[in-house]
């Protein structure tokens, strides 16, 4: 199970908040917002466990109230969501969760309601809600997530205590996906895509990352000219991934120009690339990147996805043959 300090990184308030639903001090309402994939739902949903937990160190994960939350069945929570198929919270929705918080609560504790996506509220569920927060009854807390808190009323944001979430380092990102489990050989490439959004990179597909692996090897396949067909060739029906792979293609000779500039080896890379990026001279990754913003540049022209690759796979053949191996 998550624990607050799992999340410390990505807001500085997240151990006071942990000290205030330990000792039973917090407010009634808070808002978390960031970026998608910071931990702000993870944050909320550990926060309303701490406040329902009867164990020692909250959330224990283990007494009856923690176990229920953890089922889904704790009968003092409230979840608000958008009805199936509907964009918005709708007015009505809102009024119904706001008539449980004056019922005394099923398990003598704290009513907990949640709003995970906040800025599906509409006006007029965001003015009710309004008036519940202005007036909170007792032993109630509302949990608000947004990640576009310009959709909520300033009066709203205003009556919750505001928790922003942050991305993460990329070191810290890496650490956070080792100690969730994931794989030593994805751990690097999931942070890079992700940007400090460790949710994100948990939810990498598996054929982005072998997408990935096969651009790279495309970038140094093209040894000579010769070389040229068969490598677009194999990527000739990509067509649908072609920023994708100019992405790449930009980030590779990104890193060479890094280590030849005296940066350290990139861990970003595909394994493959990364024996080779060291012996690119600084001119070549230079010269390489002026010609993928070319590459660019003639894509949004409407040059044919097929041209474009070649141009850039022959320049890369011509400076390969350059390099000091
Ligand atoms: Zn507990």
């Amino acid at each position: 199970m998550d624990q607050f300090e799992d999340y410390a990184g990505q807001s500085v308030h997240v151990m006071r908040l942990q000290a205030e639903f330990q000792n039973g001090s917090f407010t009634h309402a808070y808002l978390f917002a960031g970026p998608a994939g910071t931990g702000k739902r993870s944050v909320a949903r550990l926060c309303a466990m701490a406040a329902l937990c009867r164990g020692e160190r909250k959330p224990c994960g283990e007494c009856g109230p923690c176990r229920r939350f953890l089922a889904g069945t704790h009968p003092d929570v409230h979840v608000l969501t958008p009805m199936q198929g509907k964009r918005d919270i709708a007015v009505g929705q809102m009024r119904d969760m706001l008539k449980e918080a004056d019922v005394h609560t099923f398990e003598d504790s704290v009513k907990v309601f949640m709003i995970p996506e906040a800025e599906k509220m509409n006006a007029a569920s965001q003015n009710t809600l309004l008036k519940t927060l202005e007036e909170p009854a007792p032993n109630t807390v509302f949990l608000l997530t947004a990640v576009h808190m310009s959709a909520l009323l300033p009066t709203v944001v205003s009556r919750c205590r505001l928790i922003r979430f942050h991305p993460l380092s990329d070191e810290q990102t890496q650490a956070r996906l080792r100690a969730l489990g994931v794989p030593e050989n994805q751990v690097a490439v999931r942070a890079q895509i992700a940007e400090g959004c460790v949710g994100q990179a948990l939810a990498v597909r598996d054929e982005t990352i072998q997408l990935r692996n096969e651009i790279a090897s495309l970038f140094f396949s093209a040894h000579t000219l010769a070389d040229v067909p068969a490598a677009v060739n194999r990527f000739k029906d990509e067509k649908d991934n072609r920023a994708v792979i100019l992405d790449l293609f930009e980030e590779i000779v990104r890193e060479i120009i890094a280590v030849q500039a005296g940066g350290k080896q990139p861990l970003t890379l595909p394994q493959e690339a990364r024996a080779y990026v060291g012996h690119v001279p600084l001119e070549g990754g230079l010269s390489l990147r002026e010609r993928i913003v070319e590459a660019r540049k003639m894509l949004q022209s409407y040059v044919s996805y097929q041209s474009v690759l070649e141009t850039v796979l022959i320049k890369i053949s011509e400076e390969y043959s350059k390099w000091p191996w």
